[in-house]
C-alpha cells in the first residue's frame, strides 16, 4: 500500500471556523458532521453513521482519550483553541486553504482571523450569490446595482481572490439560462416594486439572476480566476436532480464561456457524471470534497470512478471543512486512505506504476490546485 500521509494539501474548498466551535454539546458537534436540520435526526440517528463514528474512533486515538463522545467533547474544550487548530492542521498536512467567503458569517472567523488561527496562506473565493443579493439591496436602480456587481466581484480588499463560486444548484438548479440585459431589468424593476423586505433579498432562478451569473462568468474570465459550483450533495434544500452537474452542459457547450475554468464541488453521488465532464471539457475540473467525510467508507471507490474517467490534471482534492477543525482533519485524512487504496489497486492491476501514482497524487493533492488557481506566491 503506497503511503500518501505526509503529502502537502492545498484545500481549494473549505469555509470558516466558528468561534465558539470549542465549546459545542454533542448536538452541536454532530451538526458539523451532518446535513440534515432535523433535530430529531441529530438527537438520535446522526450519532449512529459510520462516518462519524469512525471520526470519533481516529481523534479518541490522536487525542489518547476513551473513545466517547463525551469524553472527547470534554477534552476538546480543555485545549487552546489556537494550538488545536493548528495542530489538527499539521496532522492533516494542510498546506493552504481557499475559502469560501459567503457562508454564515455572523457566528464564524471572518476570513482574516481565520487565517491567523490557522498561520498558513489562505485565499478567498467570493460567492456570486452573496454578492449579487449585497449589490440588490443597496441600489435604487438597475444601474446602480450592476455597478455594485462588479465593483464586488472585482474588490482587491481583504485576502486575494482566485475564485468565484455559484450556489445555483439549490437557487432552482444548474440549468442556466442565456439571458438578455432588458429582461433582466424588467426583472429588477418588478422586484424593487414587489418585495417589501429589500434589505434581505433571496435570489432565486429568474432573469435577474441568470443574467448576473453569465455577466459573472465573463469578469471571471477577464479576472482569470476560476468558477466554483456547488453540485451534488451539500444543502438539504437543493433539490438533488438539479444538482447534477451534467444539467450545466449548457454553458460548458457556450463558446463564450470557453475560456473560463469551472470546477465541479462535491459531486456525490453524480462523481461519474462530473467526471465524464472533464473527460469531454478543457475547462472542467471537479473534487470530492464533502463526500469525503459524509460517505467516507467509500472514499477509495469515489476516486477510483473519478480516476477511471477523469484525466489526473482534472481532480483536486478539498476538505470542504467548516464549523469545527475537525472536518478538515477528518476529511483530510479520508482523501489519503482513499486515494492510497485506490492507487494501490491501480499499481497492483498493472495500470500504474508506483511513479506515476506519487505524481498522480501530487497533482490532486496540489499541483492542480496551483495550476488551476495560478498560486505561483505559495
Ligand atoms: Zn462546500
Amino acid at each position: 500500500m503506497i503511503n500518501l500521509s505526509r503529502i502537502i494539501l492545498i484545500d481549494h474548498h473549505a469555509h470558516s471556523l466558528l468561534t465558539d466551535f470549542s465549546q459545542l454539546d454533542a448536538i452541536g458537534f454532530r451538526q458539523a458532521f451532518s446535513e440534515s436540520n432535523s433535530l430529531s435526526m441529530l438527537q438520535a440517528h446522526a450519532q449512529h453513521s459510520i462516518h462519524y463514528m469512525h471520526m470519533l474512533h481516529e481523534l479518541s486515538e490522536y487525542l489518547d482519550v476513551e473513545e466517547d463522545e463525551e469524553q472527547i467533547l470534554e477534552m476538546r474544550s480543555r485545549l487552546g483553541k489556537t494550538d488545536y487548530v493548528q495542530m489538527l492542521f499539521d496532522d492533516a498536512s494542510i498546506g493552504a486553504s481557499i475559502i469560501d467567503a459567503g457562508f454564515r458569517k455572523d457566528d464564524m472567523h471572518s476570513l482574516q482571523s481565520f487565517s491567523e488561527i490557522c498561520a498558513r496562506p489562505m485565499y478567498q473565493c467570493i460567492r456570486i450569490e452573496a454578492v449579487i443579493e449585497s449589490a440588490m439591496s443597496s441600489a435604487d436602480s438597475f444601474k446602480e446595482m450592476y455597478e455594485n456587481f462588479e465593483q464586488e466581484l472585482t474588490s482587491s480588499a481583504g485576502l486575494k481572490t482566485v475564485a468565484f463560486k455559484t450556489i445555483a444548484a439549490y437557487r432552482g438548479g444548474l440549468q442556466i439560462d442565456s439571458v438578455e440585459k432588458p429582461a433582466a431589468q424588467s426583472d429588477f424593476a418588478e422586484w424593487k416594486y414587489a418585495t417589501t423586505d429589500k434589505k434581505r433579498p433571496r435570489i432565486f432562478r429568474g432573469p435577474l439572476y441568470h443574467y448576473l451569473l453569465n455577466e459573472a462568468f465573463g469578469i471571471a474570465a477577464q479576472m482569470n480566476v476560476p468558477v466554483q459550483i456547488h453540485s451534488g450533495l451539500g444543502d438539504a434544500d437543493a433539490d438533488l436532480r438539479d444538482a447534477n452537474p451534467w444539467c450545466f452542459r449548457s454553458v460548458l457547450e457556450s463558446r463564450k464561456f470557453s475560456k473560463v475554468n469551472f470546477v465541479f464541488l462535491h459531486c456525490y453521488p453524480y462523481v461519474r457524471e462530473a467526471a465524464l465532464l472533464a473527460s469531454l471539457y478543457n475547462n472542467v475540473y471537479m473534487d470530492l470534497s464533502l463526500a469525503l467525510t459524509l460517505i467516507s467508507t467509500q472514499a477509495g471507490s469515489l476516486f477510483a470512478d473519478a480516476l477511471a474517467a477523469a484525466p489526473s490534471t482534472k481532480i483536486l482534492v478539498a476538505t470542504d471543512g467548516h464549523s469545527v477543525p475537525e472536518t478538515y482533519w477528518y476529511a483530510s485524512h479520508s482523501a489519503r486512505r482513499g486515494l492510497a487504496s485506490v492507487l494501490s489497486y491501480l499499481i497492483g492491476n498493472g495500470f500504474t506504476n508506483e511513479e506515476q501514482a506519487m505524481s498522480i497524487a501530487d497533482r490532486l493533492f496540489h499541483k492542480n490546485a496551483q495550476d488551476l488557481y495560478r498560486l505561483s506566491d505559495f
